[in-house]
């Protein structure tokens, strides 16, 4: 078998293989000039990260499910209304996000985790994939949809669990300690986000660079997060393959999909070692 050598065009061929797209292959030698491991870093991610992966993202065709919107479903009034309801669409996700495996994106996030001491990623996403990449601390501003707590707040229960089943046998699942409902772990339409998350991720905007993937930039405080990096002074990226509020006010655009980008980066990254 004749092997080619890594050329300009040959995208995937090795460490340093450039994406077949110049703007790209620019944005990311860019971004990789700026991280490294004294640099403090801070990822915000949001579905498009997990878009690659199969995960239906909210605001697409694919987010619907028989027909009803997500702010029909994901709010505490649908679950007081029809807490079955609320659960078959969860049961749904999960078994969807069940089938999904981290994608490059969640993978080149993990390795800088590891590799550099002052990254820190900051998620919109409750699927759990960037933990199935090996992230260890992920700052979780919308939960998991992989944690539960009881609807009832039981003074038996704990705060929160993990609950894995797929499926679910019951729906909706009963509380084991009072009997009442159980509900997904995950921030609905109308409510407050964790205190905790939220103060780490308001920490994390003060760095040197602060990069934006996959996140419609329109869901605060999280959008709000992009522009008080700046504020303080950080390089500011997005990396989206569409453009978006946040477009003409960050400081780089990488316009591709997360899984490229991230991985254009961490090629230029390995180039330069
Ligand atoms: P969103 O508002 O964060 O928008 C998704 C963004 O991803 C869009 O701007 C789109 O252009 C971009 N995108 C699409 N493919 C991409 C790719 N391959 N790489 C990078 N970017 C890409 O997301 P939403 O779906 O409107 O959801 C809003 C909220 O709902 C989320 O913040 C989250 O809490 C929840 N949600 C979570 C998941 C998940 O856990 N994976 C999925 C759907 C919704
Ligand atoms: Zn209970």
């Amino acid at each position: 078998m004749i092997e080619k050598p890594p050329g300009p065009f040959d995208p995937g061929t090795g460490p340093g293989a450039p994406s077949a797209d110049p703007d790209v292959h620019r944005a990311a030698a860019e971004l990789a000039r700026r991280v490294g491991p004294a640099v403090r870093l801070t990822v915000m991610t949001g579905a498009g990260v997990s878009a690659a992966s199969g995960v239906p993202t909210f605001r697409g065709p694919e987010g619907l499910w028989k027909r009803y919107r997500p702010e029909q479903l994901a709010t505490p009034d649908a679950f007081a209304r029809d807490p079955r309801l609320v659960w078959e669409w969860y049961d749904w996700r999960r078994q969807v996000i069940a089938r999904c495996h981290p994608n490059r994106a969640h993978e080149v996030l993990a390795a800088w985790a590891r590799r550099f001491t002052r990254a820190i990623v900051v998620t919109q996403n409750v699927d759990g994939l960037h933990e199935r990449a090996g992230l260890v601390d992920v700052v979780r501003l919308h939960g998991s949809i992989w944690e539960v707590f009881c609807s009832e707040a039981c003074p038996g229960s704990p705060p929160r669990w993990r609950d894995e089943r797929v499926p679910l046998p019951d729906l909706p699942p009963p509380c084991p300690y009072c009997g009442g409902h159980i509900r997904p772990g995950v921030v609905w339409f109308g409510e407050a986000l964790p205190a905790d998350a939220v103060a780490r991720a308001d920490a994390a905007t003060t760095c040197d660079v602060f990069v934006a993937a996959g996140t419609s930039a329109l869901v605060y405080p999280a959008a709000g997060f992009l522009h008080q990096a700046r504020r303080r002074g950080a390089f500011t990226v997005e990396i989206n393959p569409a453009a978006t509020e946040a477009s003409a006010s960050v400081d780089l655009v990488i316009r591709a999909g997360a899984e490229v980008a991230l991985d254009a980066v961490e090629r230029h990254l390995a180039a330069h070692a």
